[in-house]
């Protein structure tokens, strides 16, 4: 069995949702993954935001603006009337449901159910169009059996029981529909994996079945050296490691949601990156083989708070890291880059859910200093740790840009570099200078 997740942009309009055809059909069991169609999860966000104000007219105009869009890609999509009309009433379905939001109350529950809508809605429309082509298949709802825990960690051995006993109904079934992203946290309650978490659920899914390749169908062949949103040149990479791409996915290489590597690292499933709009482009092969030597690619992660502690009492003071941890594991946020010096300890959260707390209690021992807007840029690759060079040509890259703190050596995947956020681009074109010869 394969996994097949598309994006987007690949479900992203009637014509997008058409040519995937020849690519889901063909020999072998598979699983189809589905996001939203691209854009309407920006949308629900921006409903829910306008709920939450009380802004019941805003929220029913956006309502309004992203059904119609709906309505006319369902009409472009079916050609029988039978189908015109199915396909219609489901969409007014959808959008009456979000409309009665409008008059109710809402609440943190709600707004996950509202999110929820984007990928309920693509799959079905898509599982629609594939009766009316005559293909056979089935559609999975993901709420009966993605689970997260009280961790917001997928629950696997629930995953595995319950997607077990739905693919079991279907024994003669090789294509099966189901939506990325959504799930049912630890109360049975409508959730989400985050944002971009439709490469999460396919990973997930991949782990669960044992999979032979989880396949992520997007709009790009493949992951590239350098975030081509942000540097004029870039290129495809056509093979990296699960390490390599998990320290790419964390440090922000958008392509992949941030943990979606794990899953599959766990079971050794290899993850392929396919470009939707060009599929005999070769992509990008993750597996367990580390090839060649060098640096292969930069990322980089906004958002980023870097907290200074500084003590007198840390010189020579065995158990003061210790302290400072248990703080952080207390708050459940977890550390990304750490330096230290004699007296202090410099470190960054991407989390700045519980930071007053944090800081507060920090400030019993220590001074405490904290710096938003910072920015992670990542450089990654196979850095053998006898080979000199390597520091020098990335800090070289960096030489007009004031370094807050540096990472090197903690893996041989990775060199972090923490940097304000106002010169992330200019740091991204330098290193794509210096690294790749752009
Ligand atoms: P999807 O909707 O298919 O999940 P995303 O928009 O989440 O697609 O991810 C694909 C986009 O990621 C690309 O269009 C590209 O602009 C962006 N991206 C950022 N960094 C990289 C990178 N290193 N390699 C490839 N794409 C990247
Ligand atoms: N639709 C969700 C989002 O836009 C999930 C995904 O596309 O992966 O974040
Ligand atoms: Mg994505």
């Amino acid at each position: 069995m394969n996994i097949l997740k598309f994006g987007g942009t690949s479900v992203g309009s009637a014509e997008r949702m058409k040519a995937l055809v020849p690519l889901v059909t063909g020999a072998g069991k598979k699983i189809v993954v589905l996001s939203a169609m691209s854009g309407t999860t920006n949308k629900l966000v921006d409903i829910c935001a306008a709920l939450y104000q009380k802004q019941h007219q805003q929220a029913t105009l956006i309502i309004d603006e992203l059904e119609l869009i709906y309505i006319n890609e369902a009409h472009t999509l079916y050609a029988l009337e039978d189908y015109k009309i199915k396909g219609m009433d489901l969409v007014k379905n959808y959008f009456n449901y979000l409309r009665s939001f409008t008059l109710d109350m809402f609440t943190a529950n709600e707004e996950k159910a509202i999110l929820a809508q984007g990928e309920l809605l693509s799959s079905a429309l898509f599982f629609f169009y594939l009766q009316e082509t005559g293909i056979t298949a089935e559609l999975l709802s993901a709420l009966n059996f993605m689970r997260i825990d009280e961790n917001d960690e997928p629950n696997l051995s629930y995953i595995e029981k319950h997607l077990e006993a739905e693919l079991v109904k279907y024994p003669n079934t090789n294509l099966f529909i189901t939506q990325g992203y959504i799930c049912r946290n630890t109360f049975g309650e409508i959730d989400n994996l985050k944002r971009g978490g439709s490469d999460y659920t396919a990973s997930i899914i991949g782990a669960a079945i044992n999979a032979n390749e989880v396949q992520i169908w997007t709009d790009i062949d493949g992951m590239h050296n350098n975030d081509p949103r942000i540097v004029a040149k870039t290129h495809a990479i056509h093979a990296l490691s699960f390490d390599e791409a998990a320290e790419l996915a964390y440090f922000g290489a958008k392509i992949l949601h941030p943990t979606c590597i794990l899953p599959a690292q766990k079971r050794n499933i290899p993850v392929l990156l396919k470009n939707t709009m060009q599929p005999n482009a070769k992509g990008t092969l993750i597996s367990n083989v580390t090839s060649g030597e060098g640096i292969k690619a930069v990322a980089a992660k906004d958002g980023i708070c870097a907290i200074n502690i500084k003590s007198d009492r840390m010189l020579l003071a065995h158990g003061f890291l210790r302290a400072v941890f248990e703080i952080f594991e207390r708050y459940k946020t977890s550390i990304d880059m750490i330096t230290t010096s004699e007296i202090a300890v410099s470190l960054t959260i991407d989390n700045p859910k519980f930071l007053k707390e944090i800081t507060k209690e920090l400030g019993e021992f220590a001074n405490v200093a904290v710096e938003e807007d910072q920015t992670i840029i990542c450089i990654v690759g196979n850095i053998p740790k006898d080979k000199a060079g390597y520091g020098f040509k990335v800090l070289e890259a960096f030489k007009d840009i004031p370094l807050r703190m540096v990472s090197y050596g903690g893996s041989a995947n990775n060199i972090s570099v923490l940097i304000n956020s106002k010169h992330k681009k200019e740091a991204l074109v330098a290193l794509n200078e210096r690294l790749f010869g752009y």
